[in-house]
């Protein structure tokens, strides 16, 4: 089997969050160039480094908002062929999860989870349909509270090589994780700016949806890129 379907997982825009460099349209076109064939749209949520940031607006309106990177993304994807999905990154003091398969719609319906504790969040999130990856688990900078704060229990998958990462250690720690509790093993870059990205995904098959996505990545019909920035 051929791998050659790349996929991003992990990918941040200016829209939405505060520390990106490029619009969603401009991230979609460096993706595209770089080979890639779908990628996830993933801001920082509220409780991350979200560029959302007036007290003015509506819950509805701050959920609109978010959405603008990745709608502008999904408008350029379908220009270029590209194919883009959302997901967000919710923080929790420095804990984050990647969320796929949970739409705006369903934010709008869930205001508190601003306000639930991280257990009933992730309960809630898997019970609306999402799917959870605990992204860079280990990564320990300034402005995570408790690095290693692991929820074997809450999620489906963890992300194994984060190319963002500025230490091996990270990520191979991530692995461990993952192979302790035998949770499905996720790679991304983690791109901030159109500059360059070097994670990801191949598959054997290009994905149709995200349940394609997330099932060959559960079977383990997929390599994640980044090795270099792996533990072995
Ligand atoms: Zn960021
Ligand atoms: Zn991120």
């Amino acid at each position: 089997m051929e791998y050659i379907y790349k996929v991003e997982t992990h990918l941040h825009t200016s829209q939405a969050s505060a520390c990106a460099v490029n619009t969603g349209a401009e991230m979609a076109r460096a993706s595209k160039r770089d080979g890639y064939c779908a990628i996830f749209v993933t801001d920082h949520f509220f409780n991350g480094n979200t560029a959302i940031r007036s007290k003015h607006y509506s819950w509805d309106e701050k959920i609109t908002l978010f959405t603008g990177g990745y709608e502008d993304a999904k408008k350029e994807g379908e220009k270029i062929g590209i194919d883009v999905y959302f997901g967000f990154e919710y923080n929790n003091n420095g804990a984050e999860f990647l969320v796929y398969n949970y739409s705006a719609d369903k934010l709008m319906e869930y205001p508190g989870i601003m306000t639930d504790g991280i257990e009933r969040v992730l309960t809630n999130i898997k019970n609306g349909g999402g799917f959870i990856i605990h992204a860079h688990p280990f990564r320990n900078e300034y402005y995570i509270q408790n690095p290693g704060r692991i929820y074997p229990d809450y999620v489906d998958a963890v992300e194994v090589i984060n190319t963002h990462n500025r230490r091996k250690e990270e990520n191979a720690r991530a692995l461990e994780y993952a192979e302790k509790y035998g949770l499905i093993k996720f790679g991304g870059s983690d791109s901030h700016s159109a500059h360059f990205q070097e994670g990801g995904m191949l598959f054997p098959k290009k994905p149709e949806s995200v349940k394609d996505v997330t099932d060959m990545a559960r079977r383990g019909e997929c390599i994640i890129l980044g090795k270099k920035y792996g533990g072995d």
